[in-house]
């Protein structure tokens, strides 16, 4: 009989029949504890409690059934299966097995009694079932059919259905042995929440879940509650999570970066154009937390086009006037060189230097970056992922700055900041971004930063015109690019492929260039892909935005950030294939200056309703924020926080196109802990993410 014990660092291998072997394949499946095993949830459940009269059976019905062997033979030529077929008066079905042993063969006895259970299909001699569970039934009177119905869990390979179902059995008789305190099951929820939620308590909702009663079927609302629950618990730990790092973040220290004045205002008269509203209000927000002492966790929101990059370096100026660095991280190197050639363009003659670090620089010219990086003067290194290696070595830095955060994790920004601590001081972190996020979803992501917002886009900004055409009119694009290219303006023709494959999606852009270059002879076209050199990729970028080029073909690595103002004319091939807000940010490339700009939506029909109905809210409106709240409300929350978007947010229970609907109550919830229940964040925040995030115990 098991003894009261802390569920949560009893290890699996305290259970029966554990050995070395299953400990290790259940390892794989992030299983260590009785604990860990009491939250690996049955991903559907079989009904084996009624005995269904073959009679009554039908394709593709799952189900236990009983009756007597009635024969028993080997069929079909080279690879031979055996087929037993069995009946119980009402009807008969043939049990079919591929692989089976002589021993097995020899017990299928005429006449012998078998309940079995497996799904029905049709066959060449009637209704069969492949490889079902059996067993022959001796017992007068015969053994009970089950009682709850029967989970099928997740499992690895070298670990058994049978074997899973075994050691949750035993792992749920260690708790229900330990029902108080100090179990490690304990319910951190607090009552009044469980009251208002109207959910089970935490070990009963285990419980249900692994044993549903005969007469719960999938729909059942209590099963349904107890996941629900469980789900709910999940998400309210990541939440506390992001809210006790906030809170860390607030205890520590961070340099006073004050802007010289001086400086700003060279910054300001040697920029062609003033700042926008949004951009000084949010301006203002920003320093002022940088002068507050603490470090600044802030995100800046602006749809695209609204002049993100110029607040960024706006801001620079406060760290580099203090004598600080700042580091700047962009997710493509494109996006990065075109930053360095902006930061350079507005820093360097103010006398601050702009260093570009990204992955592909090598040798002499990677060491000579890395040196500058160590050394005293401050400065702007503007980089990729390369920013977070091992080598790279600041010297003293004051701010970081992210842009488009969507394409990072939560925890890739927090390992940059780790880079910054000196002499007890963290940087500031600043961390912009164009995907706008429905409010109620913000709050898994960014619970831990303040928030700006630039609302306004710069004047004199031409609205963009979307259509959405098959790809059968093609040739009518084609001449309509010549056309528009005539009168001096530019088109990029964006290449999309369902696979995350670069080399196809490569492939297909090379394709699509060559095919346009032999179509329109006389226009000047030229290639932008992934697997360009970073070089090669600056050049070409270079060459359109000095109008030396017409026509830029490119696959997605132009979505984020790239800035050519005389480009208004945008081709998008498979538009169906990617998501609103991807299509939004590549929409935005155009539209950037004076004149009316149009994007062209080229799909390969048919289409789904689906698919046209988010089409045409592209073709409807051009605002970020309506396009995000209309993209949630067609697909749900799973599917518009797709893990590209959010940098990988996983769940083990919780999905957010099921359960997004409770994050408002995490919310609350979250409130309610803090205020009243403080003791039960840390311990939730252990259970669910463990050791597995950095800040969970910062
Ligand atoms: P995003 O917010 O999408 O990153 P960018 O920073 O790339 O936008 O800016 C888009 C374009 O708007 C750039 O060409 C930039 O020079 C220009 N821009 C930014 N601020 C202003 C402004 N206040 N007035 C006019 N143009 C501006
Ligand atoms: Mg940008």
């Amino acid at each position: 009989m098991p003894q009261p014990q802390a569920l949560d660092t009893l290890p699996v291998s305290s259970l029966k029949g554990v050995g070395a072997h299953t400990l290790e394949r259940l390892e794989k499946l992030g299983i260590k504890s009785v604990q860990d095993l009491l939250f690996h949830l049955p991903l559907r459940y079989e009904d084996r409690t009624q005995i269904i009269p073959l009679g009554q059976l039908r394709p593709g019905q799952q189900a236990l059934v009983e009756g007597r062997v009635e024969v028993c033979e080997l069929l079909g030529k080279g690879r031979r299966s055996l087929i037993c077929r069995i009946g119980d008066g009402s009807g008969f079905v043939n049990l079919r097995f591929f692989y089976f042993t002589a021993r097995q063969q020899a017990a299928l006895k005429r006449g012998i009694l078998l309940r079995c259970f497996g799904e029905a299909r049709s066959g060449f001699y009637g209704l069969e079932m492949a490889h079902p569970d059996y067993e022959p039934i001796t017992g007068n009177p015969p053994e009970q059919t089950e009682t709850r119905l029967t989970p099928v869990y997740p499992l690895t390979e070298g670990v058994h259905q049978k074997t899973m179902r075994r050691l949750i059995g035993q792992a749920l008789e260690w708790g229900a042995a330990s029902p108080s305190a100090g179990n490690g099951l304990e319910d951190w929820i607090p009552p009044p929440v469980l009251k208002t939620l109207r959910f089970p308590p935490l070990f009963e909702a285990i419980h249900l879940l692994h044993r549903p009663p005969a007469d719960s079927s999938r729909e059942n609302n209590d099963l349904t509650v107890a996941q629900r629950r469980l789900a709910f618990e999940e998400l309210l730990a990541h939440h506390l999570s992001l809210c006790s790092f906030r809170a860390a973040t607030r205890a520590q220290c961070a340099p006073v970066l004050k802007t010289s004045a001086a400086v700003a205002a060279a910054f300001r008269n040697r920029l062609p154009f003033p700042l926008t509203a949004a951009q000084r209000r949010v301006t203002g927000e920003i320093e002022a937390d940088l002068v507050s002492g603490k470090p600044m966790l802030r995100l800046v929101q602006g749809d695209v086009g609204s002049g993100k990059t110029v607040v960024a370096a706006h801001i620079a100026l406060a760290a580099l006037s203090a004598g600080y660095q700042v580091a700047i991280m962009a997710p493509t190197e494109l996006l990065a060189e075109q930053h360095r050639r902006n930061f350079a363009g507005w820093l360097e003659p103010l006398g601050f230097r702009v260093l570009l670090l990204v992955g592909k620089q090598k040798g002499r010219e990677r060491q000579d970056v890395l040196n500058a990086i160590k050394s005293e003067q401050p400065g702007v290194v503007i980089g990729t992922h390369a920013l977070f290696q091992e080598q790279v070595r600041f010297y003293r830095l004051g701010l970081v700055i992210i842009d488009e955060q969507h394409r990072f994790g939560v925890h890739q920004r927090l390992a940059l900041r780790e880079k910054g601590p000196r002499n007890g001081l963290y940087p500031h972190q600043l961390i912009m971004t164009a995907t706008p996020i429905p409010r109620t979803l913000a709050m898994l992501e960014y619970a831990d930063l303040d928030v700006s917002t630039i609302d306004e886009l710069p004047p004199g900004r031409a609205p963009v015109h979307t259509a959405v055409i098959p790809a059968s009119r093609r040739a009518e694009v084609i001449s309509r690019i010549a056309a528009w290219i005539a009168q001096g303006r530019q088109v990029y023709w964006v290449c999309t492929l369902i696979e995350e494959s670069d080399v196809l999606q490569c492939e297909a852009a090379e394709k699509t260039a060559a095919l346009l270059a032999e179509t329109l002879p006389d226009i000047r076209i030229a290639l932008i892909h992934g697997r360009l050199k970073p070089l090669q990729k600056e050049a070409a970028m270079q060459r359109f935005k000095s109008r030396e080029l017409d026509l830029l073909v490119a696959t997605t690595v132009i979505e984020v950030g790239v800035d050519v103002p005389n480009a208004s004319l945008m081709v998008i091939e498979n538009p169906e294939r990617l998501g609103l807000a991807q299509l939004h940010q590549l929409r935005g490339r155009i539209g950037r200056g004076p004149k009316e700009s149009h994007c062209v939506l080229m799909y390969q029909p048919p289409l789904s309703e689906l698919a046209k109905e988010r089409l045409s809210i592209l073709r409807e409106t051009s605002d970020g924020f309506e396009i995000a709240e209309r993209d949630l409300e067609l697909r749900g929350p799973g599917e518009v926080l797709g893990t590209r978007q959010t940098g990988q947010l996983q769940f083990r229970i919780a999905d957010l196109a099921r359960d997004g609907p409770l994050l408002p109550h995490v919310k609350v919830a979250a409130t309610t802990i803090q205020r009243d229940y403080p003791g039960h964040a840390q311990p939730l925040i252990r259970r669910w993410l463990g050791n597995a995030v950095r800040y969970a115990d910062v």
